[in-house]
């Protein structure tokens, strides 16, 4: 399921080109736009989910993918022995800018606590 008109979905489909870092069956992984750390990575699920607020029982996996795919790539950034992020952020008040959920892998610097 894609939305025709999420920015998102035209990276996963490669309407709108990225600098993917790493794929496979379920999650795409690029390098954000703008990277507010030396490593910043956004993972998503080739499948469109808004929110976190519009997962469904039956995405758990789709999620634990997400994850999975943060780790191997803290690892293939040289990030994982020091430590890094990783972050989904929710609608407005949390800063959410695109409605395709993406964890935000973040390392290569000292991160603050708590965040902004
Ligand atoms: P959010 O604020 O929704 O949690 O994060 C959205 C992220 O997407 C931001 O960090 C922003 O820099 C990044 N972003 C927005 N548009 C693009 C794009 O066209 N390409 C890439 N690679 N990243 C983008
Ligand atoms: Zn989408």
């Amino acid at each position: 399921m894609t939305d025709p008109d999420c920015l998102f979905c035209k990276i996963v489909t490669g309407d709108i080109p990225a600098d993917i870092v790493y794929e496979n069956d379920n999650v795409v992984a690029f390098r954000d736009i703008n990277p507010q750390a030396p490593t910043h990575v956004l993972v998503i699920p080739r499948q469109h989910i808004a929110t976190i607020n519009n997962l469904e029982a039956a995405d758990a996996e789709t999620v634990g993918n997400l994850y999975w795919a943060a780790k191997e790539i803290a690892a293939a950034e040289g990030v994982a022995e020091a430590g890094y992020r990783v972050v989904m952020n929710c609608n407005a008040a949390a800063g959410q800018a695109v409605f395709h959920i993406h964890l935000h892998v973040l390392g290569g610097r000292d991160l603050g606590w708590p965040p902004g």
